[in-house]
């Protein structure tokens, strides 16, 4: 049976890099008909805060992932929040501590820098050099006499550890590269060193799936995880996937502080989740050779950690809009029209609330559908409907009012006030108009455009006419002419 957890800390706001972790744990559940716990690490008093809990707690909600066990759902390990797990911890170590599988560490930092500096000079390994691992009675009541602080330190064992990575095959690390280490602070805090493996055993956890930045801790992990064994605290140890990389800009490793990389960034300029996740998922994974579109039950199906690419995986955010958009056109028209909802109210739109007229709006939403890559920009494509006055758009119309412009619109008014108001009847008056200033069709739209719309882009001109209507449309006009 799988059990994999999602285990955040709630510090900063949730970025892709996060979001792509959950995701693949998601579908690592799902596909397997397994269960996904979610766990809050939230043992750093200094950096974790309550608004990034509700946060992380929004995100995954609005992402449309449902959790088996965690926050407010529960389940039979509780609780999922690790600040309130510590008597747990402080258990946990003493065991460790009494069972000779970590110890009291009394070195200072000021200690260890000086002999990592030494290490380094003669070439030596310059990790923990086990100075404390032995310590008689005596000397540590001298230390503690001397009122020396001390942290606990795990005792890794001599040998190499290897293990399977699901995603990047065997992997051997070398004692040498993993000395002992903390899992207590000398305040007493246990670390994520401690808390991370420590309740992967408790909520039985079968699959670890997580960043590559994180595969340093894994024979740590391991180590430890052997020892929670011998104390019957744990019963196997999980297997382990560690995700490739993000690279961004430059080919530099997509930072969590990158404007980029944040979630609520897309989430503000209209991307679907289902878009934002299929285009996630493919960070790493791939759907099939010849398909990148596919629905988020589709990517379940297919979906297993063994196929995840060990290779970095790049960050582009013009292939995230384009499948953004693909699925915004997949959506069936009235569920477009809702999901741009928050795009036409306050503080988006720049119309009153009173000018939105809904039935022009479903008019015009099939005609915007199929051209948008993020919903938030409905707004500027449908602005001329409900503003009073358009948009004054300098740019656009320095652009397309030349010399001649006027006369053109002079002639187009005219030919517009006689046609029967539809698109089809619209365009062969504007046609019409263009070809008695020897103008062809696109030359001559543009001043009227721009004339009613403020814009020299925007949905197609002659179905936003008919929808705008004969009466606002001259009066554009006319003002244009003035
Ligand atoms: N709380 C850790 C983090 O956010 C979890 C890492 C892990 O998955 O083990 O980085």
């Amino acid at each position: 049976n799988v059990r994999v957890r999602f285990c955040p800390s709630p510090t900063g706001n949730p970025h892709v890099g996060l979001v792509r972790t959950a995701l693949f744990n998601w579908a690592f559940a799902r596909h397997h008909g397994g269960t996904f716990v979610f766990r809050i690490e939230d043992t750093d008093v200094a950096r974790d805060s309550e608004e990034s809990y509700n946060q992380l707690l929004d995100s995954l909600r609005w992402l449309g992932f449902t959790w088996d066990e965690g926050p407010e759902v529960g389940g039979p390990h509780p609780p999922y929040r690790q600040s309130q797990r510590m008597d747990i911890y402080q258990d946990v170590a003493a065991k460790l501590v009494d069972g000779g599988y970590a110890y009291p560490c009394y070195c200072t930092a000021n200690e260890l820098d000086e002999r990592r500096e030494a290490a380094r000079a003669a070439g030596r390994p310059s990790g923990y050099d086990g100075k404390c691992r032995d310590l008689t009675a005596e000397q540590k009541a001298a230390y503690e006499d001397e009122g020396r602080e001390h942290i606990i330190r795990f005792r890794m064992p001599d040998e190499p550890i290897t293990f399977t990575d699901l995603v990047r095959g065997e992997l051997t690390f070398t004692p040498d590269n993993v000395p002992d280490y903390g899992i207590v602070r000398a305040n007493g805090n246990p670390l994520y060193t401690l808390v991370n493996p420590v309740d992967d055993a408790l909520m039985e956890i079968t699959h670890v799936l997580r960043g590559e930045d994180l595969l340093s801790s894994t024979p740590r992990q391991i180590a430890l995880y052997k020892a929670l064994i011998e104390l019957g605290i744990a019963k196997e140890i999980p297997a382990f996937a560690h995700l490739p990389y993000v690279m961004g800009e430059g080919n530099k490793k997509l930072s969590k502080r990158d404007p980029q990389a944040s979630l609520n960034l897309y989430r503000e300029r209209g991307f679907l989740p289902e878009g934002l996740l299929n285009y996630l998922s493919l960070l790493g994974w791939s759907f099939s050779a010849d398909q990148d579109i596919f629905s988020i039950e589709e990517m379940v199906s297919k979906f297993d950690i063994t196929d995840v690419n060990a290779n970095p995986a790049r960050f582009d955010l013009k292939k995230a809009e384009a499948i953004n958009a693909d699925h915004i056109r997949q959506l069936d028209v009235k569920a477009f029209a809702e999901a741009c909802g928050p795009w036409l109210k306050a503080p988006h739109a720049p119309w009153a609330p009173e000018a939105f007229d809904q039935a022009a709006w479903e008019a015009i939403a099939p005609h915007a559908q199929t051209r948008l890559t993020v919903l938030s920009d409905i707004t500027a494509n449908v602005d001329f409907l409900f503003l009073d006055q358009p948009v004054e758009d300098e740019a656009s119309w320095t652009k397309a009012m030349k010399e001649g412009s006027d006369a053109l619109l002079r002639t187009a008014r005219e030919r517009l006030a006689a046609a029967d108001w539809n698109a089809e009847a619209l365009k062969e008056a504007v046609l019409a108009a263009g070809e008695a200033h020897g103008l062809k069709l696109g030359k001559a739209q543009a001043p009227v455009r721009v004339a009613v719309t403020g814009r020299t882009v925007g949905l197609p001109l002659f179905e936003s006419l008919e929808i705008l209507g004969r009466d606002r449309t001259l009066a554009r006009i006319d003002a244009a002419l003035a």
